[in-house]
């Protein structure tokens, strides 16, 4: 038989069958030796260190007990029903607890027996218990593979398990597909990064990954193995951005010409601030470099970015090119017409709006204006995106909102033209330097870190469901100062329709506090047809309605500088970011703003910090590290979608350091060969080519 190496499918390792290969793909995603390999331990139990019983208490994270098992019960039913045993060592004894799984573990766990323990306890009226332990037999006479102090744990899933496949068996296979391939194993980095950069060699790696002699191997493991893995992920990404320059030409806005000075010099009714310029200089400097620009601007909610994308789009028209912006919902595009007719006033250019709701009528005048080029800049929803519309010469497209707009939406427009037309890309969410680096790795960032002169800082407090009063006489104090207010409520898909009836509740609880004819409610929510949402939203915008009682469909964008109150009903059940957001919704008149977060009394730990982090900071930026550190880079809003994130050891959240690392090295690989043709850079180049087959380097250079 050939020799087996990493690409070998799993099938062909001594001691997987086709039964287990097929439940190694199913499961893991593994299906050669090398993805075997590649599925790492999620931790380690070092087995020289055991927590007595007694010294046990809830505050532990997690705890791991060698004892004996001196008993096991089922007890209860139906879905109280669980299986109960008990724990003991010289110390104490402590109750363990499994609510699944039962059947099987009551045939495999074994009374009398010794076992490893490990899990988080709990204090329940005094008795000490860990619900759900992983548990491991302990015999000192088991010979151990490689006889390890640091025995490596596998996640492993009800499936594999029947196919002898927990952690241990995980375990035996890493052996054998050690001892297969071991000397096949390649170095991925040249040597002079791995010495640069102090790294541990990658077979050895791989050894000390699975079979860690010593705690400080496995230190040197992990991070040789996530450098290795955050540094390809840049070296991709900022190829790509380099490929990208090198492949399409970008449309030269050479010139400032009329529109532009005119707006700036008659128009715009307030001084721009230091970031504000500072972003429209760098796209005026990458607009005139004969490459397509690919811009990310970053800017806490009312930094004012719609002005940037409004001067850079004056731009493109003193060039000859007409521009577009494309916002995720309707009410969001009407927003972005109105504030940018508004600003621009008469007869500077042509501006229209395309939603899908623009009449027939109106769209045919919409397609012919765009053809001819005399319409300069359309504003609207996805519907631009739509193979009808088609412009004379686009040359700059905005978006506001990027993560909820895919990249294939974004290759869209870029199709929009024979050469594709610039692109600035704008996003409320601020997101922490490390995501940023990797979800954008291939855009250029701008960052807008500074709020118009003259803010005031908004007023966050918390208060509990039992202070409610306080918080409807404080809406009528503000109210009779001729103030606005919002009050937002949770509507999330799985809890929809409580949700609306907590809603319907709060609205009638307002509609009784705040009755007709002196006050008038509006009321928006993702239920309503688009045009009962605009004349609701047009209510509250002209101040014909003092509350406007909503859902999140007005998280986004939504402008209304006379609104000096929100107020977040069951706040703990939003996220960070998404509190951050509907935050920024006031705040954005000359006026003292507040927001307030009511909350049911029990809150998790978690929905504690949320909160308190609100009420701590409004620095977008912390906000989102916060939020980042909570819930990983998983969950973060946007980044579902997203490949890079699928990390095999690496951690964002954690690893910002090593990232921020990997990256510089490689800009300046990038700086010092750029199509990487120097001797000492093969094997990199070797590399990316094996990891991105499709695109060939040697083409483009
Ligand atoms: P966002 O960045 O959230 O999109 P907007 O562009 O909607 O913010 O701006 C928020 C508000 O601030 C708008 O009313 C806008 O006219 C105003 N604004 C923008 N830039 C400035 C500035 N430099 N000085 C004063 N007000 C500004
Ligand atoms: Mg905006």
């Amino acid at each position: 038989m050939a020799t087996l190496s990493a690409i070998t499918p799993i099938e062909y390792l001594k001691g997987v069958g086709p039964q287990k290969a097929d439940v190694l793909k199913k499961e893991l995603q593994v299906f050669t030796i090398g993805d075997l390999l590649e599925y790492y331990p999620f931790r380690y139990i070092d087995r020289t260190q055991f927590n007595k019983i007694k010294d046990l208490h809830p505050d532990l994270i997690g705890a791991q007990v060698l004892g004996r098992l001196t008993g096991l019960q089922e007890v209860g039913e139906k879905r109280a029903k669980r299986l109960v045993g008990q724990f003991k060592d010289e110390t104490g004894i402590l109750e363990l607890v499994w609510f699944q799984s039962i059947a099987w573990l009551k045939k495999s766990l074994k009374v009398g027996s010794v076992y490893i323990a490990y899990g988080k306890p709990n204090e329940f009226k005094g008795q000490l218990s860990i619900t759900h332990p992983e548990m491991d037999l302990y015999n000192a006479q088991e010979k151990r593979i490689g006889n390890l102090t640091m025995q490596p744990v596998y996640s492993s899933t009800e499936k594999l398990k029947k196919f002898n496949l927990d952690s241990k068996g995980i375990q035996r296979l890493q052996e054998t597909a050690l001892e297969t391939i071991y000397r096949t194993l390649q170095e991925t980095l040249p040597p002079y990064i791995l010495e640069q950069q102090q790294l541990m060699s990658y077979q050895k790696a791989m050894l000390s990954i699975h079979f860690p002699e010593h705690i400080n191997d496995l230190n040197a493991a992990i991070k040789r193995l996530k450098f290795e893995e955050l540094f390809f992920i840049q070296m991709r990404l900022l190829r790509n951005k380099q490929l990208n320059t090198l492949k399409y030409k970008g449309h030269r806005f050479g010139q400032v010409g009329d529109r532009f000075n005119t707006f700036f010099n008659e128009q715009l009714p307030f001084p721009l601030t230091n970031a504000q310029k500072r972003v429209i200089r760098e796209i005026r400097s990458d607009t005139n470099t004969g490459a397509q620009m690919n811009r990310l601007v970053q800017g806490d909610v009312g930094s004012g970015k719609t002005v940037v994308a409004l001067m850079s789009m004056l731009l493109a028209i003193d060039n000859g090119y007409q521009a577009c912006m494309m916002a995720p919902t309707e009410i969001l595009a009407q927003q972005h017409f109105a504030g940018i007719s508004d600003l621009l006033g008469t007869g500077l250019c042509n501006v229209k709006l395309l939603t899908g709701s623009t009449s027939t009528k109106d769209r045919r005048i919409i397609h012919k204006e765009l053809e001819e080029g005399s319409l300069d800049i359309l504003i609207g929803t996805h519907a631009l995106i739509e193979d009808k519309v088609q412009f004379k010469n686009i040359g700059f497209v905005v978006i506001d909102e990027q993560h909820r707009f895919g990249v294939e939406q974004r290759a869209k427009l870029w199709r929009k033209n024979v050469i594709p037309p610039h692109m600035l890309v704008m996003t409320a969410t601020p997101i922490p330097r490390t995501l940023a680096m990797t979800l954008y790795g291939d855009l250029d960032i701008s960052v807008i870190d500074e709020l118009p002169a003259g803010r005031k800082p908004i007023k966050t407090v918390h208060f509990f469901e039992n202070q409610r009063l306080r918080v409807f006489g404080f809406m009528r104090d503000e109210i009779s100062k001729g103030r606005q207010v919002y009050v937002v409520y949770p509507l999330i898909k799985e809890s929809e329709k409580m949700d609306l009836l907590y809603l319907e509740a709060g609205l009638e609880n307002l509609q009784k506090e705040f009755p007709l004819p002196q006050y008038h409610i509006s009321i928006v929510h993702g239920k309503m047809s688009v045009k009962d949402k605009d004349f609701e939203m047009q209510r509250f915008v002209k101040g014909e309605t003092q509350i406007m009682v909503a859902t999140t469909v007005i998280e986004v964008g939504v402008n209304v500088p006379n609104a000096s109150v929100m107020i977040i009903e069951n706040s703990e059940r939003f996220g960070l970011s998404q509190l951050h957001q509907l935050r920024g919704r006031v705040g954005r008149g000359a006026e003292q703003s507040y927001c307030i977060l009511m909350s049911g009394n029990k809150l998790s730990k978690e929905g504690k910090t949320r909160l308190q982090t609100m009420v701590r900071t409004s620095d977008g930026f912390e906000i989102a590290e916060v939020d980042l550190q909570l819930r990983g880079p998983g969950d973060i809003s946007g980044t579902q979608q997203s490949g890079v994130l699928d990390m095999k050891i690496a951690n964002l959240a954690t690893d910002q350091a090593l990232l921020a690392q990997a990256r510089e090295l490689v800009i300046k690989i990038f700086k010092e060969d750029p199509h990487l043709t120097l001797e000492k850079n093969q094997l990199l180049l070797t590399q990316i080519n094996q990891q991105t087959p499709g695109i060939s380097w040697d083409k483009i250079s």
